[in-house]
């Protein structure tokens, strides 16, 4: 069945809420909503890249479905705790250079970021970002890690800066882990933004995450069918 004018009105006449939640509806979109990406050259956020290295399938609900999701990204953890992280490394360590929210983008390879934090110590700079959830397992892709490694690309090309390792504050558990990151996995992450741009030229629903664990607090559940 092809939407037209009256089935689409049909469709809304049931209330947003519904039609959000019925998976028979979601899927006569998903075969049949005509394209929404009208941007030549959508920028990928450096969040993006965390979201789609926990689920590539969650970026398709957010950006092809525009489907409504319960919090926005940075809402994740509270601005005092933030603010009370940045005070504390302010008094710490004078000698370095130190940068607050920083937003950035790179217009060639088509990403941009918020940075949390980072400082410069006069050789090479370390992003740091934070995170109120869990550390992610040992032995899974890291998507904490590509987030922040995506931020060291934006820092590395606006201001010819080295960022040979990046570093996540886990308020939960007041501790700060560092990740060194090397060449493959910043070439990850440009191969994540070219499949992100797949994504949504194609308009494809990606596989799920091999992770059904992922599934849980997954704030796309709703939409899922996997979910
Ligand atoms: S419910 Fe699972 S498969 Fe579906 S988007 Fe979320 S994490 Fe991915």
């Amino acid at each position: 069945m092809k939407l037209n004018e009256k089935n689409m009105k049909e469709i809304q006449s049931n209330g947003s809420k519904e039609y959000l939640l019925n998976k028979h509806q979601l899927n006569k979109i998903r075969s049949n909503y005509p394209r929404i990406n009208l941007y030549d050259k959508p920028y990928i956020g450096t969040e993006d890249i965390r979201q789609f290295a926990y689920c590539k399938r969650k970026l398709y609900f957010r950006y092809v479905i525009r489907a409504p999701m319960k919090q926005t990204y940075k809402m994740e953890y509270g601005t005092e705790e933030h603010n009370k992280f940045q005070k504390e490394v302010s008094k710490a360590k004078e000698y370095v250079q130190k940068y607050y929210n920083i937003y950035l983008s790179d217009p060639q390879l088509g990403l941009v970021g918020l940075i949390d934090y980072f400082e410069f110590d006069g050789k090479e700079a370390y992003p740091i970002e934070i995170k109120s959830g869990n550390i992610p397992p040992k032995g899974l892709e890291n998507p904490d890690k590509l987030q922040v490694t995506a931020q060291a690309i934006l820092i590395e090309k606006n201001f010819d800066f080295l960022v040979k390792k990046v570093c996540v504050y886990y308020s939960k558990y007041k501790k700060v882990i560092d990740y060194p990151i090397r060449i493959e996995d910043k070439l990850r992450v440009m191969k994540f933004i070219e499949e992100i741009n797949k994504m949504l030229t194609s308009e494809k629903i990606p596989n799920p995450t091999k992770n059904k664990g992922r599934c849980i607090d997954c704030e796309c559940r709703n939409y899922c069918l996997r979910g």
